[in-house]
């Protein structure tokens, strides 16, 4: 699939039996349909944490997985994240950074949120082997 917002390709992790789609890019975040109820069971599920966007001035992003528009949606209960969610195959977009307001704000100490926070927070120990790629076009 491709970045809704960059159209970078998105690259697959896993957690558990989650399987999470990340921006090699951006750093934003996918999840389908059944893996944000994972990530919300213990904030009481998605009814309780969505609600309702308006007024949003932001662009509507593609949905990656389906093509629809996705809608803006406020995510949490008390200071909400505006996140972006597909009508049509409820799946959820996160920008960098979302993830870790949204379980901050659910109030959950969750461990996927520890694992994702180390993957993509901080520094990256992705070793490319390409000791000259940046630099140095192919002469
Ligand atoms: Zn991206
Ligand atoms: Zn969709």
């Amino acid at each position: 699939m491709k970045c809704p917002r960059c159209s970078a390709d998105l690259i697959v992790i896993e957690y558990n039996d989650v399987e999470l789609d990340c921006c090699s890019s951006c750093g934003g975040l996918w999840f389908d349909s059944g893996e944000i109820d994972v990530l919300t069971e213990k904030s009481g599920g998605r009814r309780a944490i969505f609600r309702p966007a308006t007024n949003v001035r932001e662009p509507r992003l593609r949905c990656p997985m389906c093509r629809s528009r996705m809608d803006k949606r406020y995510m949490g209960v008390e200071n909400p994240v505006l996140v972006d969610v597909c009508p049509s195959c409820d799946g959820l977009w996160l920008d960098r950074g979302e993830l870790e307001q949204v379980l901050e704000r659910a109030g959950a100490t969750d461990p996927i949120a520890n694992h994702l926070s180390k993957t993509f927070g901080g520094s990256r120990t992705h070793e490319t082997g390409h000791e000259n790629a940046d630099s140095s076009p192919s002469a």
